[in-house]
């Protein structure tokens, strides 16, 4: 391919003959799907009867050859009928010859039905559906044209095509803040639901669940929503380079014209004073013009110390949610889902062995699995629990539990406040049997010792009781979330 004016006049049709392409696609397979895969294809060329487009990886490239590589060949005959083949490829499709030229300006109108796709221009940038102002339909301009994906908006990061409602796995732990964002995302600034406040510890989905209400409200069909959603870091960023450029009257007022505004990890603003100043008058002002808050952190309002009372006080208001420490099920639930979308088979047993293994957090499980699935796509072999070990080693091993049964024993009676040797002893009151129990099931999760060699170091019990025991607490944890919470709080300190 050359750069020749011919050439690269032929390659500014075929530009925007692939955004009509695109736009059809869109049309087809949904909003979701289209974020999900399809945005991410570049086009490179074309050569002969061949066009070349390309994707950032080998498994977004098989994903995407596999699932749509007949519709995107047949879209193209239909669009030009000189093309015959579709190559889709790896690589970052820095378009070979279509560099900026002017040629492209309005492009033919559009055999769609709707213009879902914005004329190629080379000045345009993409811009996200979490734009500041509302812009749903702008979403899908090619790749090629623009380099990386800015919001319209200084104000509004862009969002995160995989997080979704869709693609939230709902359980026990977090089942209560998902219904809450959900309703917000449906209804905002319903009183009650204002503001509404997240927290929970890190990669349990907070930030997952504010861009899904995000991406529901911008995407409505009618009556887009104005949404700006940033990090806390980002909002005091903003505001000071607005004290130095003098414009923080223009800074305030985009703030405040907005009809949601979502801050996540609110707790970056503990000890900025003057940020969080200006938070709470633009917070102030926004729920009494009726406009919805969305605020993340990582303690509940009353435990944010270092944050202005006031304020506290505030964002308790609202509705306050928390997202608890997964449980074993949520693991495998969310494992479950992950692999059916990305189409892999994985054995129930490898699923089984990460929940239990994995128990930080939902970010590092999706890593692991992440991991398999691309292992698996690179060599075509199926994910077995041989090729586990092999392809997470370094991750098992930071998760590799070298606890032993008498540190689990003595964290365990320093939780409950009883006595270590009531470990072994014969008793059996509830304030000293559960506890454990608790212990006797930390001692199967975290240790490699069988259910007979843990019975013996209770007090020589019998391994029928531990497995009792093991049943009863997992029972009981389905159960009770608090009592979750406690056994995953235990888990976690003998993990680190
Ligand atoms: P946080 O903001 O609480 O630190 P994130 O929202 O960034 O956590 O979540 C970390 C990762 O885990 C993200 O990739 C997110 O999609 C995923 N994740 C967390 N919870 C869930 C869930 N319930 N279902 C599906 N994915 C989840
Ligand atoms: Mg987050």
């Amino acid at each position: 391919m050359t750069t020749t004016e011919p050439v690269t006049m032929e390659l500014a049709e075929i530009a925007v003959q692939w955004t009509r392409i695109l736009a059809r696609m869109q049309m087809e397979v949904g909003d979701v799907e289209y974020r999900t895969w399809l945005r991410q294809i570049d086009l490179v060329g074309l050569d002969g009867d061949e066009v070349t487009v390309s994707l950032p990886t080998r498994f977004l490239r098989d994903w995407v050859s596999t699932r749509y590589g007949d519709r995107l060949r047949a879209l193209w005959q239909t669009e030009n009928p000189g093309v015959r083949r579709v190559d889709i490829r790896v690589g970052h499709g820095a378009p070979q010859a279509v560099a900026p030229q002017p040629a492209v300006t309005a492009p033919a109108a559009p055999p769609v039905r709707e213009p879902i796709a914005e004329a190629p221009h080379p000045a345009a940038r993409r811009v996200e559906p979490v734009a500041f102002a509302p812009a749903p339909t702008q979403a899908a301009a090619p790749a090629w044209q623009e380099e990386k994906v800015e919001p319209r908006s200084d104000l509004a990061a862009p969002l995160d095509p995989r997080f979704t409602f869709d693609g939230f796995v709902v359980g026990k732990p977090n089942e209560f803040a998902y219904a809450c964002a959900r309703r917000v995302a449906e209804r905002p600034s319903s009183p009650g639901f204002n503001p509404l406040f997240l927290y929970g510890g890190v990669g349990l989905g907070k930030t997952h669940l504010m861009h899904a209400i995000a991406w529901e409200l911008t995407d409505r069909s009618v009556s887009p929503v104005s949404v700006a959603y940033m990090s806390a870091e980002k909002f005091m960023y903003r505001f000071i380079a607005a004290i130095r450029s003098q414009s923080t009257m223009e800074f305030k007022e985009s703030l405040r014209s907005v009809d949601v505004l979502m801050i996540d990890d609110l707790q970056f603003l503990i000890g900025k004073d003057n940020t969080q100043e200006e938070f709470f008058h633009t917070f102030n002002y926004l729920v009494e013009a009726g406009k919805q808050i969305v605020v993340s952190a990582d303690k509940s309002p009353s435990d944010l110390n270092g944050l202005e009372h006031r304020l506290r006080t505030r964002l308790g208001c609202g509705m306050v949610a928390d997202l608890h420490a997964t449980t074993y099920e949520l693991r495998f639930s969310i494992l479950e889902a992950k692999a059916a979308r990305a189409g892999v088979e994985v054995p129930v047993k490898v699923m089984e062995f990460l929940a239990h293994r994995i128990t930080s957090n939902v970010r590092e499980l999706e890593g692991a699995l992440n991991r398999l699935v691309a292992h698996a796509n690179l060599f075509g072999r199926p994910v077995t629990l041989e090729t586990t070990h092999e392809v997470l080693h370094d991750i098992l091993k930071a998760h590799d539990r070298r606890v032993t049964i008498e540190e689990i024993q003595k964290k365990v009676a320093e939780h409950y406040s009883i006595r270590l040797t009531d470990m072994s002893s014969a008793r059996r009151a509830r304030a000293v049997a559960r506890p454990r129990q608790v212990a006797m099931y930390l001692a199967k999760q975290l240790t490699s010792r069988s259910l007979p060699e843990i019975g013996r170091k209770f007090g020589n019990r019998d391994h029928t009781t531990v497995m009792h025991a093991v049943s009863r607490v997992s029972e009981l944890m389905e159960r009770d979330g608090a009592f979750a919470e406690d056994v995953e709080l235990l888990r976690r300190l003998l993990e680190s």
